[in-house]
């Protein structure tokens, strides 16, 4: 076979042959499902724990503040749409920016045509920045979330998403970054950056195709739009 010579690592990335032989196990012998009560599904829950555990440390986060999803998309969907109906009564009102990715851009679209939500969408500069004092302007008394991307898929322009953290903070607004095309290449201490909600995909750091995370800070207040848990708590 014609060895690839591949560079768009912005797109995806091959799984790591350690990334794989660590999945191995439980797609095939350990394949039980985490939610059952004997020893191959308690074992592949202590598995799931464990990944938990590795990402809430890596970004600095509690365990309890991940959850797993399918991918980047997932996570934006999950977080954006979670926050605007949990929050409606508050406020109305989202900040994002003109070059979001579609999953976020598409999700704010939603939110306005479907659920009476209001968008602002900030402009860039030439080299892909927003201007900080815009965002500030841009925030009001129906605002309730921003979301800014971490670094940009197409031109690479990395916000300065500390900054961010800050105005968000100061104004009591919940703040979400998708970090897919930053985790893996800047490190990233999501309490320190005050993020409140994180994107993150498996596909652009090495890991598989169709795996991703959502970190939401334990205060934030949000609603799953998608629910499988027999208990029905947070
Ligand atoms: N957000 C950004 C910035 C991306 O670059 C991508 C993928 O291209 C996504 C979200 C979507 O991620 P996924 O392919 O895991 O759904």
């Amino acid at each position: 076979m014609q060895k690839i010579r591949y560079f768009d690592h912005a797109a995806t990335t091959a799984t790591d042959p350690r990334v794989f032989e660590e999945m191995m196990p439980y797609l095939t012998e350990n394949f039980g499902n985490a939610s059952s009560m004997y020893s191959i599904g308690r074992m592949n829950k202590e598995a799931i724990n464990m990944s938990r555990n590795r990402i809430a440390s890596a970004i600095g986060c509690n365990p309890n503040e991940i959850y797993f999803t399918s991918g980047g998309t997932e996570s934006d969907n999950l977080i954006i749409k979670g926050i605007a109906i949990a929050n409606r009564r508050y406020g109305n009102h989202i900040i994002t920016t003109q070059i979001e990715h579609p999953a976020v851009l598409n999700t704010c679209h939603f939110l306005e045509k479907y659920m009476g939500f209001r968008v602002t969408y900030l402009n860039v500069d030439n080299k892909g920045r927003i201007n900080l004092r815009e965002l500030e302007r841009a925030i009001n008394r129906s605002t309730i979330l921003i979301s800014v991307m971490f670094a940009n898929n197409e031109i690479g322009t990395i916000q300065d998403i500390e900054e961010i953290g800050k105005i968000a903070k100061r104004y009591g607004v919940y703040f979400h970054t998708d970090a897919v095309q930053a985790i893996g290449n800047i490190p990233i201490d999501v309490k320190r950056l005050g993020i409140s909600a994180l994107s993150a995909s498996g596909h652009k750091f090495y890991g598989p195709k169709g795996v991703g995370f959502a970190y939401i800070h334990e205060n934030v207040n949000f609603v799953r739009i998608q629910d499988r848990r027999a208990s029905g708590k947070r």
